[in-house]
């Protein structure tokens, strides 16, 4: 039974086909974890290469979004604010009211399909390229501390010293830009949240004029720093869902970041001299792709959960085969079948099916979306109530109405009673209705129709919605008039 355990090892959840021989010791512990339970902190070494340099200007342009994103505008409103504190949400410069919830549901599930899809096809390329965590934490905190306190080496000899004066210089000045960058963070996810005029308001006025604001702010950036500057690869390997997910999303075609079993086993140092004849496979077992990588694991044993994709093993790998001579592309993006059979297939059945479901989705959120009414109108007759008889002659129930003005600009309403001659709609006090911009309007109005255009009880009726000339909605609600025997 042991002997088979250390036989086998599979580079997907779904590869029974694509083994190598790899001591499966490695499952029964976690990079990050000793015997005693205790937490192991990394110290990866500082990527580089062409993986790397690519992913610094893909990182720039999305950290340059996410930064500028509050101060966007479209048509003098915000490209993106999502106040969920004041239910107030607009995106692509669209306001969205928690009426639309029904969107919402709809884009989650895209949202969700589209997210499978991606990591069937192309595994975690989100993490490595685009998680917000992973670009803060490789690409800027990480960054920070080689440049403090210089490569994996001497960050190891700068925690085991003494803490004399280069210590804390260090150390503090590195935990100051921290802070820093945390609290940069919590104020841009605040702008997002409340929106960009809110939060210079917090800014620029005392702490006690804005103190639920303040608060936030603290929190948000106690929270980014502790992530950051402590918890690091824990988020990923640990709390993330997306990374959970993996092991019944992956399946052998799906592009990730694998190790050549083919090429580099079986794995051995060079010794000098007798590389060619003692070296099988291209792997020198150098452990390189294991020191740069941020969650410690050792891709050569297979897809693993801890991995985010970064490249770093690939870049590290590539300058190791360059430096013994032998082509790069013993880690690389590629599938297990790609390696086991030499060539792959993107567009599976299952690619095929969770493509098509997505465009069903898309092409009925667009038609959602495209569709939308400016006006939200809800009109109920109001409970408890059934009618009454004026003194004309005709039978009146009362309404309750609710607007939502969907638009940036102020709308002026006015119903009208379709198709019952002598129906009139009675608004108190008023006939047309003033809904300002991106508000809510709540009222109510009678209905008032000539006994004789009715049916005994229950009738249907139509109420058309007017924004100017044009008719926006129309609505069919209930009216009841008066029972056969009852006054
Ligand atoms: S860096 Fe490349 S050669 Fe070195 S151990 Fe890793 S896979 Fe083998
Ligand atoms: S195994 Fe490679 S790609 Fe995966 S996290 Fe480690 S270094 Fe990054």
């Amino acid at each position: 039974m042991e002997e088979e355990n250390v036989k086998k090892s599979a580079n997907s959840s779904d590869s029974a086909n694509y083994f190598y021989e790899v001591d499966e010791e490695f499952r029964n512990t976690l990079a990050t974890v000793d015997k005693e339970g205790k937490r192991i902190w990394l110290y990866p070494k500082k990527p580089s290469g062409a993986f790397h340099n690519k992913r610094i200007y893909v990182t720039i342009l999305l950290l340059a979004i996410l930064f500028a994103g509050p101060f966007l505008t479209i048509g003098g409103k915000p490209f993106l604010l999502l106040n969920f504190f004041d239910r107030e949400f607009i995106i692509f410069g669209s306001a969205f009211w928690p009426q639309d919830f029904f969107l919402l549901a709809l884009v989650l599930i895209t949202f969700f399909v589209f997210i499978i899809l991606f990591t069937v096809a192309f595994g975690r390329i989100w993490c490595g390229w685009a998680c917000p965590q992973t670009l803060f934490m490789e690409m800027v905190f990480r960054k920070i501390e080689y440049l403090i306190e210089g490569d994996a080496k001497q960050q190891k000899k700068l925690n085991s010293k003494p803490w004399d004066a280069e210590k804390i210089l260090k150390k503090g000045s590195k935990q100051l830009i921290f802070i820093i960058i945390s609290l940069l963070i919590s104020h841009t996810v605040m702008a997002y949240l409340i929106g960009i005029d809110e939060t210079i308001l917090i800014v620029s006025q005392p702490p006690s004029e804005h103190l639920s604001g303040f608060i936030g702010l603290m929190v948000f950036t106690g929270i980014f720093y502790f992530v950051f500057s402590y918890f690091r690869e824990q988020a990923c390997v640990a709390v993330c869902p997306y990374g959970r997910l993996q092991g019944v999303l992956l399946v052998k075609e799906s592009i990730v970041v694998i190790y050549d079993w083919l090429r580099g086993e079986p794995r051995g140092k060079i010794k000098k001299g007798s590389e060619k004849a003692e070296q099988k496979g291209d792997c020198i077992d150098c452990n390189w792709c294991v020191h740069v990588c941020p969650t410690g694991i050792d891709i050569r044993n297979g897809t693993q959960l801890e991995c985010v994709n970064c490249t770093a093993c690939i870049d590290a790998c590539d300058e190791v085969m360059e430096k013994v001579d032998k082509p790069k592309g013993l880690i690389k993006y590629s599938s297990p079948k790609a390696i086991d059979e030499g060539k792959n297939k993107l567009f599976t059945p299952r690619v095929a099916g969770y493509s098509a479901v997505l465009i069903i989705l898309v092409t009925i959120l667009s038609y959602l979306v495209l569709t939308r009414s400016d006006i939200e109108a809800s009109i109920f007759r109001v409970p408890g109530q059934t009618y009454q008889k004026t003194e004309d002659g005709k039978i009146s129930n009362l309404f309750n109405i609710q607007f939502v003005n969907k638009t940036f600009e102020d709308k002026e309403i006015r119903l009208e009673l379709l198709e019952i001659p002598g129906g009139i709609i009675e608004q108190v006090g008023k006939d047309k209705i003033s809904i300002p911009s991106n508000e809510l309007y709540d009222g109510v109005f009678f209905i008032k129709i000539p006994s004789e255009k009715l049916h005994p009880g229950k009738n249907m009726i139509d109420i058309a919605i007017y924004d100017g000339e044009e008719i926006v909605e129309i609505i069919d609600t209930s009216f009841f008039g008066p029972m056969p025997g009852r006054q």
